[in-house]
């Protein structure tokens, strides 16, 4: 059974230099479906985030380059930059937009990595995906697109209200220092 364990950390790694490929790696759950589901369905998790990152792990979000394998005739460029073609992993990971999202985070979260860090981090990564294919959508369906230092505001609020409802727990100033110091 692959592991189930999860860690900014890659393979023993610090992540003082963030790469995307890797953190896929990392981020993606792999192993049984029951690990990966733990991996997804954790406490705490917004459950339309948990369901989209299951779609997305299973690759089977509509991008243009499964639009086309389909056989519709759709134009190949990636919805938000048109500069590469659309894949899962180019629009999630190395698609500008989302660079600059996943390096707001990494700049916010100075890739310190504590122990009570876990939730945190799958909560804002989840949260992050969602939020790349909501503006991906958006492009697709409407041609506009907010801003990614908008799209951060977005995913920061959700983050502090997340952290918010965490109050009575004990680690939660530790949560709020990590987030917003
Ligand atoms: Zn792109």
């Amino acid at each position: 059974m692959g592991t189930d364990s999860f860690s900014w950390t890659v393979e023993g790694d610090s992540c003082s230099t963030y790469s995307s490929s890797k953190t896929w790696e990392v981020l993606r759950p792999r192993g049984t479906t029951q690990a990966s589901a733990k991996h997804i369905w954790f406490s705490g998790a917004t459950p339309k985030h948990a369901f989209h990152m299951w779609v997305t792990n299973l690759n089977r979000l509509p991008t243009r380059d499964r639009l086309s394998a389909w056989g519709m005739q759709v134009p190949l460029s990636c919805c938000i930059c048109s500069l590469h073609p659309e894949s899962r992993d180019h629009i999630m990971l190395s698609c500008p937009y989302s660079l600059t999202l996943w390096s707001e985070v990494a700049r916010r979260l100075r890739c310190v990595v504590p122990n009570f860090g876990d939730w945190l981090r799958l909560f804002i990564e989840l949260t992050l995906l969602y939020t790349v294919w909501q503006q991906r959508n958006n492009m697709f369906f409407n041609q506009t697109l907010s801003p990614p230092l908008v799209a951060f505001k977005d995913i920061n609020m959700q983050v502090v209200n997340s952290i918010t409802a965490l109050r009575t727990r004990k680690n939660f100033r530790a949560l709020m220092q990590l987030w917003l110091i």
